[in-house]
């Protein structure tokens, strides 16, 4: 294949797990795809090693000082930019096809509108994106005809289920959720969590930040919103079901009682490499699923009230507006005071709780609604902790 056929990358948040989890991906098909752009906040050591591996044309920082000292400590040619304006500009240039947007948080909002606004192919890992802005993302999508494909793995399952299927035919989604480290804990139990115990994911290696979520089951919920928005299908027809082994992703059921599901070893790689092939389907040395080793596959109901995370989730999407904007943040400020061990486990929920209570929703809003949302929120979670 000639240099002119492959298609260019860039990955937002290169450093983050499904940043370098995509790396990998994309090192396996030098033929295919040319990483172009990488962005980091400042981790300044990861992104040298990346910029010797993959020589991309340019990086962007976001933090200001660990954008100097990477313009001190490097040696060849590659273009340094700075900033969410570095960023909302390498997400628009031409030498792009294909934007991996896998920042954390609120923080991809933006650069996510701008990659979709310039017609780029989109993999979306970042979930919040879609959680505070799906109705505006999925306008912008269809406006400009892009592909939006879901990297993360549940979304991936249900968009490989619905593949030659019409939507007409879906009765119900269910979203598959391995309950995280402490499905078994009582409630008593999980009052004395760690942040440790707490990153302690059974399955899945992850960034911080969704592991927090996934012990909580806040990242189902937040999927429960992507899911709403990705495939047009209303909340109560999202089933989320507790299967410990995370070997089926998820599963569409149709109207005629049909279940499809999509399984496979819990790897990011494999729902990053769909998501970059798709409608194609490459050849990959990833792990395989064993049957006779796995021997068993169970589920369970989730327990929502001992996780009020997910009921909270169904909540603020069945009142829609900016209430999902504002849970998200609640959860973001939550989750990083838990990190900061300033607040236990069980305050997590409960701090969204009352954010969410304190919120009136402004309807179908505009990007400056949800931005003021987002903003009022975090303040508010944070008038509660020091
Ligand atoms: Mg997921």
């Amino acid at each position: 294949m000639s240099e002119i056929q492959k298609k260019n990358v860039a990955i937002l948040g290169s450093t983050g797990s499904i940043g370098k989890n995509s790396l990998k991906v994309l090192s396996n098909f030098p033929e295919q795809f040319k990483v172009q752009y990488l962005t980091i906040n400042k981790n300044i050591d990861g992104i040298l090693e990346q910029i010797q591996q993959f020589k991309p044309r340019g990086v962007v920082v976001l933090d200001e000082a660990a954008s100097r000292e990477l313009k001190s400590r490097i040696t060849d040619s590659t273009e340094i930019l700075c900033g969410e304006e570095g960023l909302l500009e390498i997400v628009q240039r031409d030498d792009v096809d294909i934007v991996i947007s896998s920042l954390v948080g609120f923080a991809g909002l933006k650069p996510t509108m701008k990659a979709i606004e310039a017609k780029k192919k989109i993999a979306l890992a970042n979930k919040e994106t879609l959680v505070v802005a799906g109705e505006i993302i999925m306008n912008l999508v269809r406006q400009h005809g892009v592909a939006l494909l879901p990297v993360d793995s549940e979304h991936s399952a249900i968009f490989q289920c619905l593949v030659g299927e019409e939507s007409k035919h879906v009765a119900k989604i269910i979203l598959t959720a391995s309950g995280g480290p402490f499905r078994t804990k009582s409630k008593d139990e999980l009052k004395h969590v760690t942040i440790e115990q707490a990153l302690n994911h059974p399955n899945w290696k992850m960034g911080s930040k969704i592991t927090i979520d996934s012990a909580t089951l806040m990242n189902k919920g937040l999927e429960v919103i992507e899911a709403h928005w990705l495939f047009g299908v209303l909340p109560d027809k999202i089933d989320v079901v507790i299967h410990p082994q995370s070997i089926i992703h998820s599963m569409v059921e149709f109207v005629d009682g049909s279940v499809k599901a999509q399984l496979g070893v819990p790897d990011m790689k494999i729902p990053i490499q769909y998501a970059l092939t798709y409608p194609d389907r490459a050849q990959s040395a990833f792990a395989r699923v064993s049957f006779p080793q796995l021997k068993e596959m169970t589920f369970f109901e989730p327990d929502k009230e001992k996780f009020p995370c997910l009921q909270l989730a169904f909540d603020a999407i069945k009142t829609g507006g900016t209430m999902p904007a504002v849970m998200n943040a609640a959860n973001e400020i939550a989750v990083e005071k838990f990190l900061d061990d300033k607040i236990t486990f069980l305050r997590i929920p409960q701090l969204i709780s009352k954010t969410m209570g304190a919120h009136v929703s402004t309807p179908h809003p505009t990007i400056d609604n949800i931005i003021d949302a987002d903003v009022w929120a975090r303040h508010y979670v944070k008038s509660f902790v020091v």
